[in-house]
């Protein structure tokens, strides 16, 4: 049964929550001095006299050598030359333009762009073709303390042979953490438009959003669930009453539920947990729907969660929707786990709202986000202590990560608790990693595979994630670039 949202309740959200202050720039401002400035990105000093000691020392950026001490040389400049290639935005525009141009169906031309996007962003962002491949990458950043989410760079299906053989390579990867070092492996990684035909999942969320705004409407298929769109969700994708699910629609959904829900098993029986992706809003809700259904039936008090869905703070109902869905999880009983994110659809988002004449439903400012993300943390924060919830801190913004863990060492969440976990998107954000693995954290690298032509997709939300000279890939180069001016030295005996 759906849940009513409630003014009242929504605005007591910052009375349960203790706020993590937010901070008005995206800018890191980072508690030390460098002596080394880079044009592109200016350490400014700390304001001390506003934060507390613990705020000003939870992340320590200061001494490089303990930021990457298992980066081999020729890692640090490979990583630094494709981050600087990536802030430029003559040559990422190169790229998006080459990766999405029929040049990649040209033979020779294909060959050519495989080969060089291989050598440059695949390498810095995939972490292995295969299975194989990343199984010695989580071996390596295990050895470093931090832990590894696995995800098969799927991108959408839209027929049910193209969802089994995603199944099939979910369930596969979900088998291969058997082969894994004990705990190397955090998540695996789900994407529901990968296992439910995407015409069917922009179907089913049209009829939960019209269902939403007429409570009477009807859904003969819809199974448990919480709340999933609140009174200021966007309804702008559903403007006329949709059909009916035909019922071949409603055995193919059927089949979805089904692979999910095998997924979820086989994760519960190899005590691994399973997250589910966020999309862009036209399926969203379909997602959350199917998300729900699982949690309700993997999710066990007392347990971490393990199923657990996506939340992108960007959205200006996403903290609406987080507070019902975890109010009406917690009368169930039911501990939920969300992975908080700011969300990488803005552009398509904005874009198709601006086209059906509709305000977008990302905030109207980047602070609002900032300010989101951070509410959504402190409270996902609070449920972890009181045992209803548990999360993961998707983020390469070191001023949320910084409010995040100083919050969560006065809480007491450390190291050993499983249901808080700090991420970052493989090749990106290394010192924020290892900053808060140093800090006493839980961390895990976001690592997506698969062969190049597949992970295309995922490259460019990257390519247009890292653009820019505000990019937060400016702190890595630059400390980064201080590593290895540090290891010169030490050569030449400086
Ligand atoms: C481990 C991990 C898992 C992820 N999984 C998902 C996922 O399932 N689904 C998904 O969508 N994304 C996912 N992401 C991507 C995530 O959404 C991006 O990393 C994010 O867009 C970058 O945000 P940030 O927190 O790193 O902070 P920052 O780099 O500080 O913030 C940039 C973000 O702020 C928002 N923003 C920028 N400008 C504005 C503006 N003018 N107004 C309002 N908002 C603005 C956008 O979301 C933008 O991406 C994941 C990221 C990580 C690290």
């Amino acid at each position: 049964m759906a849940i009513r949202f409630t003014p009242k309740l929504f605005q007591r959200f910052s009375q349960i929550t203790r706020p993590l202050n937010s901070s008005p720039s995206t800018l890191p401002v980072l508690p030390f001095n460098f002596d080394e400035k880079s044009e592109s990105f200016v350490v400014k000093k700390p304001e001390t006299e506003t934060k507390t000691k613990t705020e000003s020392s939870i992340l320590n950026f200061e001494n490089t050598q303990e930021l990457f001490p298992t980066f081999s040389t020729t890692k640090l400049i490979r990583s630094v030359f494709n981050l600087n290639m990536a802030s430029i935005d003559p040559v990422v525009d190169m790229g998006i333009w080459v990766m999405r141009s029929k040049l990649l169906d040209v033979p020779g031309f294909r060959q050519a762009i495989l080969g060089s996007v291989k050598h440059s962003f695949y390498e810095q962002f995939v972490a292995g073709k295969d299975l194989k491949e990343t199984s010695e990458t989580v071996q390596k950043l295990y050895g470093d303390g931090l832990r590894g989410m696995l995800n098969y760079g799927l991108e959408h299906a839209y027929d049910n042979d193209s969802c089994d053989q995603n199944y099939k390579t979910f369930l596969n990867t979900i088998e291969s953490t058997k082969l894994f070092p004990p705990s190397s492996v955090s998540f695996v990684i789900v994407k529901i438009s990968a296992i439910c035909r995407m015409d069917l999942l922009e179907k089913i969320s049209n009829l939960l959003r019209w269902e939403k705004q007429n409570p009477s409407f009807k859904l003969p298929w819809k199974q448990n669930s919480l709340p999933i769109l609140s009174d200021s969700s966007p309804v702008y994708h559903t403007l006329d009453k949709p059909d009916p699910l035909t019922r071949q629609e409603e055995q193919d959904l059927e089949l979805a539920h089904e692979r999910l829900s095998k997924l979820c098993q086989r994760c519960l029986e190899l005590n691994v947990p399973l997250t589910v992706d966020a999309e862009d809003t036209k399926i969203q809700p379909g997602i959350d729907y199917l998300t729900y259904n699982s949690a309700i039936e993997y999710n066990k008090l007392g347990d971490t969660p393990i199923v657990y869905g996506t939340l992108q703070a960007y959205l200006k109902d996403a903290k609406e929707r987080m507070l019902l869905a975890t109010k009406a999880a917690e009368k169930m009983g039911l501990p939920l786990g969300f992975k908080i994110v700011r969300g990488a659809y803005m552009s398509s988002e904005s874009k198709l709202a601006a086209s059906l004449g509709y305000e977008s439903p990302i905030h109207n400012t980047i602070q609002d986000t900032h300010d989101c993300y951070n509410d959504c943390a402190s409270f996902m924060l609070d449920k972890i202590v009181n045992g209803s919830g548990a999360a993961v801190l998707a983020t390469h913004n070191v001023e949320s990560g910084k409010l995040a863990a100083t919050k969560a060492r006065e809480l007491g969440i450390g190291k050993e608790n499983e249901r808080l976990q700090f991420a970052q998107l493989y090749g990106m954000s290394e010192a924020l990693s290892y900053g808060l693995k140093n800090a006493g954290f839980q961390v895990s690298k976001y690592l997506t595979f698969g062969p190049v032509e597949e992970v295309i997709p995922y490259l460019l939300r990257r390519a247009e994630e890292n653009r820019g000279m505000l990019s937060s890939s400016n702190l890595d180069r630059q400390l980064m670039g201080m590593e290895l001016k540090r290891r010169m030295k030490a050569i030449v005996g400086l």
